[in-house]
């Protein structure tokens, strides 16, 4: 019984002398954790500010985005020695095939 009552002692003496360092210590994590939490809220508003202009500038563009018109094969414009049109597909940003670009 002695011998609890002893244990019961040293750990309540445990306690308080952790509990101020634990408290500190709490404080600190509180502390660096509003850190945190205001730059990530910073983070979130720049991000939404970004998804915003993003979202903005995807509404003011034409229906017909990049991957649309490369989709798109444009024929080469050019002719073939006997006067035809040429068959071939235009090189990409261009009217004309790898043959008659050349030419151009
Ligand atoms: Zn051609």
């Amino acid at each position: 019984m002695r011998f609890l009552c002893l244990l019961v002692v040293l750990v309540c003496a445990a306690a308080q002398q952790t509990d101020k360092p634990d408290k500190l210590a709490m404080r600190k994590q509180i502390a660096e954790m509003k850190v945190k939490a205001f730059e990530m809220q910073t983070q979130i508003e720049l991000l939404e500010k970004q998804l915003h202009d993003v979202e903005e500038a995807e509404a003011n563009q034409p229906l017909v985005t990049p991957a649309v018109k490369a989709a798109v094969k444009v024929r080469c414009q050019g002719h073939t020695r006997d006067g035809k049109r040429c068959a071939r597909n235009a090189e990409a940003g261009s009217r004309f095939c790898w043959q008659h670009k050349s030419k151009r």
